[in-house]
């Protein structure tokens, strides 16, 4: 069997203060992109994760030692992930390896329907096979874990354990500088922390109406660039400064929209087609541009 795990990217990341269980509070749109890894499963004598390119634990291992320890009876599996996602990007793709391993837990219908999520997992219905609790594993996993689940436009609100469904946006196309990946998204916090970037909880509450409204018709992110905003960007940049030469880099295409991915290092410019995406990565001197479809459709294509 072969899976694709979609990266993700953050369209506007809303940080808010830190909680009791040490995550932040965020609010951001996040949707999947056509660059994904890929995943090769076959059964085997006994569970194994191999990901060339990764050192140190796997997510998607974690993912499937979750499963088992909850009487997830399927047979042992070996799970080879071949990385296309840049790693530690700010693209999610350690999130999506472990999402789309525990996807193969879902009943079918489950990963079909729009009825998947519930507005709030806590609550969520029908997601579970016998005793597994699939959006309860993912929070468990990490907190991009949860709205990888199901690769689809999202407004992503809590630590990213609530996942709010959105329509397919219009189709447009992403330009990414990862700059070799590498950050932290640890660091990256620690750093906002220190920088005391947060907001107040009234603040970041009334973010997320705002971003339903833009999102919620299905308008490509194009239509509402001034939300485009990721606050942990001055964070990132302390850390990696190359972070700020690859935004001014993508500016100077003239794209209508530029900012960092999640926790960075990946910074990113939208545009209403892949081939204007195309001519914009022609004219930069960067080896680790990437253009790709983003939305809906480009889970599909
Ligand atoms: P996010 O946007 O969710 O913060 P990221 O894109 O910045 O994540 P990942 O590529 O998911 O970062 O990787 C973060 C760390 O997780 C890596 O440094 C790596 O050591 C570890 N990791 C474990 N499993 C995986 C995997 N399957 N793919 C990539 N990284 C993995």
């Amino acid at each position: 069997m072969l899976l694709h795990a979609p990266a993700k990217l953050n369209l506007g990341l809303y940080l808010g203060r830190a909680r009791p269980d040490g995550l932040h509070e965020l609010c951001s749109l996040f949707e999947p992109l056509a660059l994904a890894d890929l995943l090769r499963i076959e059964v085997a004598e006994r569970d194994e994760v191999v990901c060339p390119g990764v050192e140190g634990e796997n997510l998607a291992a974690r993912a499937l030692a979750a499963l088992r320890e909850r009487g997830w009876g399927a047979p042992p599996l070996r799970i080879e992930i071949e990385k296309r996602t840049p790693v530690a990007a700010g693209l999610g793709g350690g999130s999506a390896d472990a999402a789309a391993v525990l996807r193969l837990a879902a009943p079918a219908t489950d990963c079909a329907a729009e009825a998947f999520w519930s507005e709030d997992n806590q609550s969520a219905p029908a997601s579970t096979v016998g005793v597994v609790d699939l959006p309860a594993i993912a929070a468990e996993l990490g907190a991009d874990v949860p709205s990888q689940l199901r690769p689809a436009p999202a407004l992503v609100r809590g630590a990213g354990e609530m996942v709010e469904p959105l329509p397919a946006p219009a189709e447009h196309a992403a330009l990414l500088l990862p700059g070799g990946g590498g950050l932290s998204t640890k660091d990256v916090f620690d750093e906002a922390d220190r920088l005391g970037l947060g907001r107040d909880p009234a603040e970041l509450e009334a973010i997320a109406p705002r971003l339903r409204a833009a999102a919620g018709a299905g308008a490509s992110p194009l239509a509402y660039v001034d939300l485009l905003v990721n606050d942990l960007e001055p964070a990132a940049i302390s850390l990696r400064p190359d972070i700020g030469d690859a935004l001014d880099a993508l500016r100077s295409t003239g794209a209508p929209a530029v900012f960092l991915s999640g926790s960075g290092p990946t910074a990113v410019a939208l545009f209403a087609t892949l081939t204007e995406a195309e001519r914009a990565a022609a004219t930069l001197d960067r080896r680790d541009a990437i253009v790709c479809l983003a939305g809906p459709q480009a889970v599909a294509s």
